[in-house]
């Protein structure tokens, strides 16, 4: 492939092109970075486990989580607790798999 930058060839592989030190395809480094958490499980969680603010938990997003399981686990006395938790738990996974929420709490963005 050829650098987007300065135009010369490089590795296919390359990470960051040798020349110039632009990055060459920023989603491949970010797949490359092992503390990066994936965008698909976060998806998936929140789709599936929304309710219980899994995702959130898996991202860092901690305050969010917890407010998610308690309206799951306490939320059933007003009995729509649970559905508004797991409403929005699928609204964040849906966020997460089309890039609408695209990092973890600490800002490290996600990988493919
Ligand atoms: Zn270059």
């Amino acid at each position: 492939m050829f650098c987007r930058k300065c135009g010369k060839q490089i590795d296919d592989e390359a990470v960051v092109c040798i020349h110039c030190g632009v990055a060459t395809n920023p989603q491949s480094a970010i797949n490359n970075d092992p503390l990066a958490k994936s965008k698909l499980a976060g998806g998936l969680f929140g789709i599936l486990l929304g309710g219980l603010g899994i995702h959130n938990f898996y991202l860092g997003y901690t305050t969010k989580g917890v407010i998610q399981l308690v309206l799951t686990l306490v939320g059933w006395v007003v009995i729509v607790g649970p559905i508004i938790a797991a409403i929005w738990g699928l609204i964040e996974g849906i966020m997460i798999l089309t890039g609408s929420i695209d990092r973890d709490a600490s800002g490290r963005l996600l990988k493919e």
